[in-house]
């Protein structure tokens, strides 16, 4: 079923939405074009103007798609899948997994690099082949409510569906899958018992499907699998059926992401989810719009949509000198987390390091850092946190809102105190916020 060269389409999906009719940009556009040419009026001409920027799809790979011989060594390996979500636009294909939307002529790569539209389907060639896997603490995505001191097995394909100008991991994030992955040679496995290491040329042959997860995360003594580094959207076929497998085998799910996906995928894949690190890169449409090629909207519909279904998340707020580092603005967004999603919602300060296109830019000054606490801390939220600062040392601590006494304290993502007992505040019973329990799997 992974080869789609053997099984082109042929299973009706009720979520893929089949028939060659046009999009709402493309009516919209048309409509945009009509009216440039008659004329129109100055206002309803502006209009129409911005309504059709904002819809439009993100910039694509025209003609990028890999040559015969490389798709077939990538369909052997079970690579690649038929893509989730997405319209027939007659031989074009349009992704709906997230906001970018990208429309694809046969032959055409996607803006996160991982689909492509071969003879008028999509596909994803993210599938089954992470280029990157590790052991890490909890605290280290950072999740400070979820299964405090237990190791995730965290995966990572190549791809993005964001270009900011500050990341972390553009190594892999801002790569193809042929530029990660190498179908040629003999393939590698990942089965138990594991081997004590790994040579870089067996990670780039490594397959690791679904079904082949659980016995090694389990092996592993993890709890959880966490869909990381790069942005599990897109590769969100893989993380999906991941997730699904994971969840049959009693592990917990946590994504890492960036927030920007479509409401109908995410509602999908939030079925299985148990927890997430949600980015919010800042507080305005500039801002996204400057440093990340995103929009603000579509992160604060995936906040509420992950409250109303009772998903654990935490939200991570990176500082970026001269980009996020406007006090009013956090105020803004202190204010809006407290309305939207509540006093408990923790809420990560995150202190910037220079990186990837942003190295001329200085750390975060700590002073600032320690001044959004205090912003978010008078807004209402009970749990905020100040990461990647270890000069602030009671930055990473978690505070009883009941007796303020210390609860969880941590250094360098290991937990040094833990006062909290069966989700409540062992010194005066005040419930903390989170999930605390299931520590092992
Ligand atoms: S997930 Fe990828 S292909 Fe789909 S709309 Fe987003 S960027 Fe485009």
């Amino acid at each position: 079923m992974n080869n789609p060269e053997h099984n082109p389409g042929s299973t009706p999906d009720p979520i893929r939405d089949e028939g060659s009719r046009l999009s709402r940009r493309q009516a919209i556009t048309g409509g945009f074009a009509a009216l440039t040419a008659v004329g129109g009026g100055s206002s309803l001409w502006q209009w129409i103007r911005n309504l059709a920027r904002d819809e439009s799809p993100a910039d694509v790979f025209k003609g990028d798609a890999p040559s015969d011989a490389v798709w077939k060594l990538w369909c052997e390996r079970g690579w690649t899948l038929e893509a989730r979500h997405y319209l027939k636009l007659g031989r074009n294909v349009q992704c709906k997994v997230c906001p970018n939307n990208c429309i694809l002529e046969p032959g055409d790569r996607s803006h996160c690099r991982n689909r492509i539209n071969r003879d008028g389907i999509l596909y994803t060639m993210a599938y089954g082949n992470p280029c990157t896997f590790h052991v890490d603490p909890i605290e280290k995505k950072p999740l400070f409510h979820f299964l405090p001191g237990s190791q995730s097995f965290s995966l990572a394909t190549s791809g993005c569906v964001f270009r900011c100008l500050n990341c972390q991991n553009w190594e892999i994030s801002q790569k193809k899958p042929e530029e990660t992955k190498d179908p040629t040679g003999p393939a590698f496995y990942l089965k138990p018992p594991l081997p004590e290491s790994i040579r870089l040329q067996d990670l780039y042959r490594l397959t690791l499907l679904p079904d082949q997860l659980p016995p090694v995360v389990k092996v592993l003594n993890c709890p959880s699998v966490s869909y990381t580094y790069s942005e599990p959207t897109a590769y969100f076929e893989y993380a999906l059926d991941c997730c699904k497998m994971a969840r049959e085998h009693r592990l917990k799910n946590v994504l890492v992401t960036c927030g920007s996906i479509e409401e109908r995928p995410l509602r999908e894949i939030l079925q299985y989810v148990d927890a997430a690190h949600v980015d919010l890169k800042g507080f305005s449409d500039e801002t996204y719009r400057q440093l990340n090629s995103g929009k603000l909207e579509p992160i604060l519909n995936t906040l509420r949509v992950y409250r109303s279904l009772g998903v654990w998340f935490e939200v991570i707020n990176l500082v970026v000198p001269t980009y996020t580092d406007h006090l009013d603005e956090i105020r803004r967004m202190s204010d809006w987390l407290v309305k939207n999603l509540g006093p408990d919602q923790p809420l990560h300060f995150s202190r910037f390091h220079p990186q990837h296109k942003l190295t001329h830019l200085p750390p975060t000054p700590v002073a600032f850092l320690v001044k959004a606490r205090e912003i978010a801390r008078s807004a209402g939220l009970r749990y905020v946190y100040v990461g990647n600062a270890p000069e602030v040392t009671d930055g990473e601590t978690t505070f009883c809102p009941g007796c303020r006494r210390p609860v969880v304290e941590r250094q360098i993502f290991a937990v040094t105190r833990l006062d909290i007992v069966d989700g409540r505040c062992r010194h005066c019973q005040t419930p903390i916020a989170g999930r605390w329990e299931d520590r092992r799997g």
